[in-house]
């Protein structure tokens, strides 16, 4: 018999991820705390750009309304006016590609001059914001992508500028272009390349992953391991990332 549940998105899934969700948080639980943060903490936030973030602007982006984006713009939005506020800083990567340079295994996204690559409308003041870096990037990993020819890096630069202690992390997506940073930036830490970075934190509802439930993926002729059901991949990412050395966050306050 199969089993058909209707989903936290709202969708019916015959792998029921509601069951599946329950079943991953009990054998693989994360552990989200409050987090307070003191001067020396940057905010960092990973392509919340349009390709990726506003319903129906391109391949990669949502097709219809999500919920889980669009919370997370709405507290990245939150979260840099604050940071704005303290006169803190922040870091936005901007997934950008040249047209007609591929990014396997992905299909052309975020295309220079579609203006998939910019900010989301809602976080767009930050290129005018005094305390907000933008950052172009090429590849899914944020620290790889801001290395410079010359072998100078945008993100170890902005760190040791800032001196920074700690950094808060959002955006999209949970499993793929935070996960890598974070893990890289974990690594980068241990080895000593970011000092006086400590606390690299991960605030949970401030980031979000894309949803191409199985039986979507094998509709449109993906095969079935395209399938990549959105909170399942959200709460892996955060599982993995938590495992590693991040320390996860729901919830944000200013000491
Ligand atoms: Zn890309």
């Amino acid at each position: 018999m199969d089993i058909v549940e209707t989903s936290p998105l709202g969708e019916t899934s015959p792998l029921g991820e509601a069951s599946l969700l329950a079943a991953f948080a009990e054998a693989m639980p994360i552990a989200a705390r409050r987090a307070s943060l003191t001067g020396g903490t940057g905010l960092v936030i990973v392509d919340e750009v349009n390709g990726f973030a506003t319903v129906g602007a391109g391949p990669l982006a949502p097709a219809r309304e999500n919920a889980s984006v669009a919370r997370m713009i709405t507290e990245t939005d939150r979260l840099a006016h604050d940071f704005a506020a303290r006169d803190w800083p922040i870091l936005a990567f901007l997934d950008s590609h040249q047209p007609g340079k591929a990014e396997p295994p992905y299909p052309p996204h975020c295309e220079i001059g579609t203006g998939q690559e910019n900010l989301v409308p809602g976080l767009a003041w930050l290129e005018n914001c005094p305390q907000a870096q933008l950052m172009r990037k090429d590849c899914i990993n944020g620290y790889i992508g801001a290395e410079r020819p010359d072998g100078s890096n945008v993100v170890r630069d902005w760190i040791a500028r800032y001196q920074l202690q700690s950094v808060v992390v959002v955006g999209i997506c949970t499993d793929i272009c935070v996960m890598d940073f974070v893990l890289t930036l974990l690594s980068a830490r241990n080895h000593g390349l970011v000092a006086p970075l400590r606390d690299i934190v991960v605030y949970g509802p401030g980031c979000s992953t894309y949803n191409l439930p199985r039986d979507q993926a094998l509709a449109i002729g993906l095969p079935a391991t395209a399938g990549h059901p959105q909170e399942l991949a959200h709460h892996l990412g955060l599982y993995v990332m938590a495992a590693r050395g991040a320390v996860l966050a729901d919830e944000i306050v200013f000491a």
